[in-house]
């Protein structure tokens, strides 16, 4: 029977979940979740000089935000538990010793001045730092008898003297790696804290992890990883290393060039939708033409088969084009609550005028339908229309100059009184009023639209012009030209 898939994402809680790390999160999710198995959550903090306070919290709100929902992890037990790396130490301190005691790794006392130095000979002598084994064949009694004494010491693995190590990776194939680029790893730190290498292994073995999926940077660690199943005769998990996220210029992605944290992005206001899919896309795709993925619709795509090698650019117009899909994807009634949580005082992102003001479902809901469209973020749905909400009370200078002329106040009266006749008007009926108007005057359907428009919103641009006539009503539609009439003197 196939073993069920078991994959974990293994942040190190640094402050904030940065865009590769939502990826990682993601594809071991969509992995999981297509395959019928379990996704795991795991907080590798053994690195206590890295802690950021609530780094945990806030990266756990992240993913929960994005929809990706762990399955065991903190605050949801399983049978693996715990899944906090800084309360399993007693683990790590086990099985280093087991290796130590089947003579895989060994103690070693040497100083951080005795590092020093050779590290220094061998950076004078352009050679690749690494430890020169000096504690590697110390006997083991006396081992035992400074480690029994106190005295200060790291537990190394036995790296093999000669030769290669061969593991094969879904993404990449089979990778190579000589014995001699590695060095013999501290798996045992001397404060007692395991080193990633160590913690990792026991971790995804105990856990009973299948497929590890991670990001191409560590790539390089993986022979360390693979030679430590190996000393304890356990069997190897699947590993899948994600290419390189990049920016547009080929460089490694970088905060220098751009947001990097999930939380930015959502404080820009970008749809969690979007995000996801674009995400996605950064070293996936579906092998055809789609592009619009919603998160199931991603579980039921997705393969480790289809994630290229070459590094992922990340490319901010594709994401805000996704986002302007995604808004017009969105059903209509979560639109209407966004929209209102930007109008409401809390948030304030909207003048504080406005947030002071009732606007009723159905007029929010149309003028969403309106704005739709042409927007890009769920803020561009009331910013760029501020005349919904309150009549322009300043005209763009450039329009009134190039659409209000002379004779437009006299059209406008005319315009005003051919509405006044209108009964419960609709769309059209402004629209052939409006021709009816113009054919007596004998100009331009256009001159009274451009010079309309300018009177009810104050501006040039923005959805139809009878759509807003329509959404603002007859009457204050009328109120709105004849203001316009008395300022554009
Ligand atoms: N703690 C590592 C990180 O911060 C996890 C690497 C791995 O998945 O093995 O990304």
């Amino acid at each position: 029977m196939e073993k069920l898939v078991r994959v974990r994402f293994a942040p190190s809680p640094t402050g904030y979940l940065h865009v590769g790390g939502l990826r990682t999160a993601l594809y071991n999710y969509l992995f999981a979740k297509h395959n019928g198995g379990k996704f795991i959550l795991r907080i590798e903090d053994t690195d206590q000089s890295r802690k950021v306070e609530g780094a945990v919290e806030n990266l756990i709100a992240t993913l929960e935000w994005a929809g990706i929902h762990y399955d065991e992890g903190p605050n949801r037990e399983g049978n693996h538990g715990p899944y906090v790396q800084s309360e399993r130490l007693k683990l790590y301190h086990q099985h280093a010793i087991q290796l130590v005691e089947r003579g895989k790794a060994y103690y070693c006392f040497c100083t951080q001045e005795r590092l020093e130095e050779i590290r220094q000979k061998q950076s004078a002598a352009k050679l690749q730092p690494s430890y020169d084994q000096h504690c590697r064949d110390l006997p083991k009694d006396e081992a035992e008898r400074r480690n029994a004494a106190g005295e200060k010491h790291v537990v190394r693995m036995k790296v093999p003297l000669g030769g290669e190590l061969t593991f094969e990776d879904i993404i990449r194939g089979k990778v190579t790696f000589s014995y001699s680029v590695l060095d013999d790893q501290v798996i045992l730190k001397s404060d007692g804290f395991p080193t990633y290498h160590l913690a990792v292994v026991v971790d995804d073995h105990l856990m009973e992890i299948t497929h590890v999926i991670r990001g191409e940077e560590w790539l390089s660690s993986t022979p360390k990883h693979v030679l430590l199943y190996q000393f304890f005769g356990w069997e190897l998990p699947k590993f899948a290393h994600l290419p390189l996220l990049l920016n547009p210029d080929k460089s490694k992605l970088s905060k220098r060039q751009g947001d990097v944290a999930v939380e930015d992005y959502r404080a820009k206001g970008y749809l969690k939708e979007a995000i996801i899919n674009f995400v996605a896309f950064l070293g996936w795709n579906p092998g055809d033409e789609r592009e619009i993925f919603l998160l199931d619709e991603l579980v039921k795509e997705f393969s480790l088969e289809r994630v290229g090698k070459s590094g992922a650019v990340f490319n901010i117009e594709k994401l805000n084009w996704l986002n302007a899909q995604h808004l017009r994807k969105k059903p209509i009634a979560e639109l209407l609550g966004m929209v209102k949580e930007y109008l409401s005082p809390s948030v304030g992102l909207v003048q504080s005028s406005l947030s002071n003001k009732h606007f009723d479902d159905a007029y929010v809901l149309q003028i969403i339908g309106a704005m739709r469209e042409r927007a890009l973020f769920v803020k561009d749905l009331i910013e760029n229309c501020p005349y919904f909400f309150e009549p322009p009370t300043e005209y763009d200078p450039a329009i009134v100059k190039k659409r209000w002329k002379e004779q437009t106040p006299d059209h406008m009266r005319k315009l005003i009184e051919e509405f006044k006749l209108l009964e419960g008007p609709k769309k059209e009926d402004y629209e052939a009023a409006l021709h009816r108007v113009a054919g007596a005057l004998g100009v331009s359907n256009g001159e009274l639209i451009h010079a309309l428009r300018l009177a009810v919103s104050g501006m040039g641009i923005g959805p139809g012009l009878y759509d807003i006539v329509f959404i603002l009503g007859k009457e204050e539609t009328i109120r709105r030209i004849s203001a316009a009439i008395e300022r554009l003197k």
